[in-house]
């Protein structure tokens, strides 16, 4: 089943998993759907760290990561189009650059600075409490998002897969966009782990499953299955994405 909606009202969905769980594609995939607002929170930690990463800031200086943060204003630039949502940092697009294995190698480190997640954590709220007043729905993606960020979310989806799976697909997505950093799936499957280890174990908001969140397995299902899984749960729950969730061939 795909279904449309217009006039969505305010309603709140947030979206965590581990890293490559496919949370960014389910994400933008239901906001084309409903059209809803989409955040993906995760490319914001990533704009902060490559602000950090241009910067010369030394990872072990808390401060002046915290500093940088707390001046960028990563800009996400939403698409219908799932391909074409791009972010910037002041006048530069860092669509593409935020995905280099550099950033990826020192996010996580960026994102355990307490202040980085204060600056972040605002900014996401920002978002939402505009996106709401002005009557639209909002769904925002990352690792903390039904535990700290949106506690009182409409619908929080906690989205894992089996991590060879995770990493088969990982490679692919990269292979298929042409990033020159391409990993072997091991490689890719080590990485991962030392991430979701890193993020699962910081002092300040870690990844962690929120207790009312619904978990969704996508270890056997395609991208599109995932979607149909979440929409079911809004119709489920009856949320007021207002009128017309129509069936679409
Ligand atoms: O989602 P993505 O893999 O792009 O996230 C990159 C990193 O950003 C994560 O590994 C994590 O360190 C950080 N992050 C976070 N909190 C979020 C989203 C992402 O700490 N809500």
């Amino acid at each position: 089943m795909i279904v449309s909606a217009v006039n969505p009202a305010g309603v709140v969905l947030a979206i965590d998993g581990p890293a490559s769980s496919g949370k960014s594609s389910v994400a933008k995939g239901v906001a084309r759907l409903l059209d809803f607002d989409y955040v993906d929170t995760g490319a914001m930690y990533r704009a902060v760290t490559w602000a950090v990463l241009q910067e010369g800031v030394e990872l072990s200086d808390t401060d002046a990561i915290g500093e940088c943060a707390a001046q960028v204003a990563p800009a996400l630039v939403w698409s219908a189009d799932p391909n074409r949502v791009s972010i910037r940092v002041g006048d530069v697009d860092v669509t593409a650059e935020i995905r280099e294995p550099e950033v990826t190698a020192a996010v996580s480190a960026v994102s355990a600075v307490p202040a980085t997640r204060a600056a972040l954590v605002a900014r996401q709220r920002q978002a939402v409490d505009q996106a709401v007043s002005d009557g639209r729905g909002v769904v925002m993606e990352g690792r903390d998002i039904g535990t700290v960020v949106l506690p009182n979310a409409d619908l929080k989806v906690w989205l894992y897969a089996d991590p060879a799976v995770r990493a088969a697909r990982r490679v692919a997505e990269d292979q298929a966009a042409g990033r020159a950093s391409a990993m072997s799936i091991d490689d890719m499957a080590a990485d991962l782990a030392r991430r979701d280890a890193a993020d699962s174990s910081r002092a300040d908001s870690p990844t962690r499953q929120a207790d009312d969140a619904v978990a969704v397995d996508a270890t056997e299902l395609t991208l599109a299955q995932v979607i149909d899984a979440v929409i079911s749960l809004i119709t489920a729950r009856e949320l007021p994405v207002h009128g017309a969730l129509k069936e679409q061939s």
